[in-house]
């Protein structure tokens, strides 16, 4: 995995297509989809593509490479269950609406959520979707504050819903797609213009890299 770029990686767009996402990435993929073309049209091309290979499964299996195909199909796609999360549709006209499918998760506006501060004004809101260690949550950040430089243990992704933050590796706006690597660290910081809102991908605890050791 390279850096972080604005766009989902191709392995979790091809996830996406072959319905093999859990479903909290699945729901971020979807909302990413919905601001999106370009990367709406890789997923169709992918999903082409599935549809190709298994057309072509009766005359691979008489090479004998059946086994090879559903091998790499099983191993790009993962063992796990299929998402639920309908698929993605045009963004709404007016700036402060999410695009489905998130508009209907979230029932209600983005706001309207319980908040539990992080740093100050950094929040988390106590709304997730998802299972086990894959949850999809919304974060919140004061113009200009900082969120203080972290590591993940697995992945992280944000994206973004409201406003523009920028780290490490540049600016994200709204719609941008930010896929960080398990283990890198990395900070966040609101523009100065107003609130930057977005959904947040964690499938792992979050260690924060200047927090003070135990004291005696
Ligand atoms: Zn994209």
């Amino acid at each position: 995995m390279g850096l972080p770029g604005h766009h989902p990686q191709d392995d979790l767009l091809f996830g996406y297509a072959g319905g093999g996402l859990r479903e909290a990435r699945s729901l971020l993929v979807a909302t990413h989809l919905a601001y999106c073309p370009s990367c709406r049209e890789r997923v169709a091309a992918f999903e082409a593509q599935c549809g190709a290979w298994f057309d072509e499964t009766p005359s691979v299996s008489a090479d004998g490479h059946l086994d090879a195909i559903l091998e790499r199909l099983h191993g790009r796609l993962g063992a796990e269950p299929r998402a639920s999360v309908p698929p993605p549709r045009p963004r709404p006209a007016t700036a402060e609406a999410v695009p489905e499918p998130l508009r209907s998760w979230l029932d209600g506006p983005v706001r309207d959520r319980v908040w539990t501060a992080m740093v100050p004004g950094v929040w988390v809101s106590s709304w997730s979707r998802g299972t086990g260690g894959s949850l999809a949550r919304l974060l919140r950040m004061a113009p200009g504050v900082t969120v203080p430089a972290h590591r993940h243990e697995a992945a992280e992704m944000l994206l973004v819903l409201e406003g523009a933050f920028r780290d490490e590796y540049g600016r994200f706006r709204l719609g941008d797609l930010i896929q960080y690597e398990p283990g890198s660290d990395h900070h966040a910081t609101g523009d100065e213009a107003g609130e930057c809102i977005c959904l947040l991908l964690v499938e792992g605890e979050v260690v924060f890299l200047d927090e003070p050791g135990p004291t005696a």
